[in-house]
């Protein structure tokens, strides 16, 4: 009962937007699945990809099916695979990797340089069927619907970012109240950080980030920093710091307000080569580690497990909407105050 076409959401043409197209329902391999798409969230690689920026042309092919945040089910199995079954609800691994690099084959998959991307370098999930490696697949729990799930790969992101450090009692700066310094911000407190600050310089943003977790927003546009360091009763300043702005600015005023001996985790991606102050750095003896994607799989069982022991990020979803209006869901993100914007296949 396999229909021959779906719906899907293209970059099919080398300039500004996106647009809805029949498309051929994909064929799968003997080690993938076919997922029936239920909801994708919308992501800012999306709406780099939406604004053929440059970064999007050197990378994008056209025609591309875009999207690579989902929830959907299982509608077929490829012939080997084990352990998979019909109708099971999951979300996915987005980052196709490869089996030859050292890093592959000693168990370190995030780390893989051959890695690609749905919906940026191969047919992604904007559509009503996707197809997947088995590999790639995360169940997901009956407790995790499908609005969660189509939002695990940005939690994933900041889950990441916020495990690469010891949290415990630790005082927390996050840069950036985008969706994912939001729900880093959740995580950050579920696991016992001290005092966690989030900046941002939009005021919308930064609501929304109070409404989401117990973190002290702080309008960097208006407050200084080192003021908050004092008014929380912080002896020295943060222990830990998280970058997700890809602001250059945000950056310099973390590496002033880190501690001796602080750690940065950097999930943020400046859009150009920007200066940094290596002098300072060094003098403090900060630690700085760059954060890729999530760890395959652990981040995902632990995310998973965290949710299912209270951690609560779904007021970050502001938008739903069917994905016949997605050019509204895609004005929402565009416009840089949104929360994550669902779209729903039906
Ligand atoms: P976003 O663009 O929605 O959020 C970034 C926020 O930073 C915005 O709210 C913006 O107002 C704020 N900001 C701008 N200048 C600032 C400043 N000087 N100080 C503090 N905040 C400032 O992004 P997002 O979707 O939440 O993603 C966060 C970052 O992580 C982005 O840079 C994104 O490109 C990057 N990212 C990286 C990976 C990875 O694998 N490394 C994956 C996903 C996203
Ligand atoms: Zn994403």
């Amino acid at each position: 009962m396999r229909p021959n076409t779906m719906t899907a959401l293209m970059k099919s043409e080398p300039r500004e937007g996106l647009w809805m197209h029949q498309q051929p329902v994909p064929e799968i391999g003997t080690d993938d699945v076919l997922i029936r798409i239920r909801k994708t969230g919308i992501c800012g690689t999306d709406v780099h990809i939406w604004n053929w920026d440059d970064w999007a042309q050197r990378t994008v092919p056209v025609p591309l099916i875009t999207g690579h945040e989902f929830a959907g089910e299982i509608v077929e199995l490829g012939r080997d695979v084990r352990d998979l079954a019909l109708g099971q609800r999951c979300s996915g691994e987005g980052h196709l990797i490869g089996r030859q690099s050292r890093q592959s084959r000693s168990g370190r998959f995030h780390l893989d340089p051959e890695t690609r991307g749905i919906g940026v370098n191969e047919p992604g999930a904007f559509a009503q069927y996707l197809r997947l490696p088995a590999f790639n697949v995360v169940p997901l729990p009956d407790e995790i619907d499908d609005e969660i799930g189509a939002i695990l790969d940005p939690l994933g992101n900041a889950v990441h970012t916020a495990l690469s450090f010891d949290m415990i009692g630790e005082d927390v700066l996050i840069t950036g109240a985008g969706p994912i310094g939001i729900m880093a911000g959740a995580v950050c407190r579920h696991i016992g950080a001290r005092h966690v600050v989030i900046t941002d310089i939009n005021p919308d943003r930064l609501a929304l980030a109070a409404r989401v977790a117990d973190v002290t927003p702080v309008n960097v546009a208006e407050t200084d920093l080192r003021s908050v360091i004092g008014s929380l009763g912080m002896a020295q300043g943060f222990d830990v710091g998280l970058e997700m702005s890809g602001a250059p600015t945000a950056f310099n005023a973390m590496v002033d307000a880190m501690v001796m001996g602080g750690r940065i985790a950097m999930l943020g991606i400046p859009p150009k080569p920007a200066p940094v102050d290596w002098t300072r750095i060094v003098f403090k003896a900060l630690t700085i580690k760059g954060i890729y994607g999530r760890e395959i799989f652990e981040t995902w069982y632990k995310m998973i497990a965290m949710l299912q022991n209270g951690l609560e990020v779904r007021a970050v979803i502001t938008h739903r909407f069917p994905v016949a209006e997605f050019q509204a869901g895609f004005a929402e993100m565009r416009g840089g105050s949104s929360g994550k914007v669902v779209l729903d296949w039906g």
